[in-house]
């Protein structure tokens, strides 16, 4: 059986290739999909983004339309180039999405239902998102709440747990964590409130500060580079991420990396800035 993070990398693959794309072309195996397809067309629609819940995969498109898979024992979504031959059997192919570059393919999954946001909440073996950090009405004291309850797991790992807090991603995890001079491996119960409080506003105020709302202000997305410094130098916009051995832009300390949780994610932090022991205290 397909592990969480099995369907977290996929869930990431799929999203790498297909986000922001237009589905050109829309094939299934399934009659009650088919039926689905013939009166709301798949194809045309855009890929919002596709997640991971627990073992479930989640495919937003456009216009209000989810494509919900779970891979129980055998199935799997692989990724080719549009025209590339598929490893496995035509026999077993279950769903094909496919856009001007890549034709994502799923094979043998023997749960695939399209939902509605609304008729998505209603399935309740779907594990919901914390709150999202991006919503006016984000929740900072149930986000805390929702934190606690992860008190023996390092921060970073929870920063990325979307059903704690929905947003965080892993470039934000390391910038977050050294905005707030806390070290990423620290465990949630040793962290005092104020600092978690300092975390949660810290997030939302990076996630906030890098999107823009489209002309109808419903749907939120990246602006290109992620920033999270104030500098005007494009190479100098984030702190930590992705500059391992590269001098702490605050006090010349070399980055490190290293991989961290069951996901194997990267993380970046100054040794200096964010001690493992304690906090240096918030600074921005
Ligand atoms: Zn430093």
């Amino acid at each position: 059986m397909p592990e969480g993070d099995t369907i977290f990398r996929s869930a990431r693959a799929l999203h790498r290739a297909l986000a922001g794309k237009i589905i050109t072309r829309f094939e299934t195996g399934y009659a009650h999909l088919a039926r689905v397809h013939d009166n709301r067309t798949v194809t045309g629609r855009t890929v919002e983004r596709v997640e991971a819940r627990g073992k479930w995969l989640l495919m937003f498109l456009s216009d209000d339309l989810i494509l919900l898979t779970h891979m129980l024992m055998s199935g799997s979504w692989h990724i080719y180039r549009v025209g590339e031959r598929w490893q496995r059997k035509r026999q077993d192919m279950r769903i094909v999405i496919e856009t001007a570059d890549w034709t994502a393919v799923a094979f043998t999954v023997p749960v695939a239902e399209f939902h509605s946001a609304t008729s998505l909440l209603r399935k309740t073996v779907v594990p919901a998102l914390g709150p999202d950090l991006l919503k006016e009405d984000f929740d900072a004291a149930k986000a805390l709440n929702k934190i606690s309850e992860h008190s023996a797991e390092e921060i970073a790992v929870v920063l990325l747990n979307q059903r704690v807090m929905a947003g965080i991603g892993n470039v934000f995890k390391s910038e977050i964590c050294f905005a707030c001079g806390v070290n990423p491996f620290r465990h949630v119960e040793t962290l005092s409130q104020r600092e978690l409080e300092e975390i949660v506003h810290t997030s939302r105020k990076f996630l906030k500060s890098n999107v823009t709302d489209n002309a109808e202000g419903q749907i939120v997305t990246y602006t290109g580079l992620r920033r999270t410094t104030r500098s005007d130098d494009e190479s100098a916009r984030l702190w930590v991420y992705g500059r391992p051995g590269q001098p702490c832009r605050r006090c010349g300390t070399a980055i490190e990396m290293r991989k961290q949780g069951v996901q194997a994610r990267t993380t970046y932090w100054c040794p200096a800035c964010q001690p493992l022991e304690r906090s240096a205290g918030p600074f921005r």
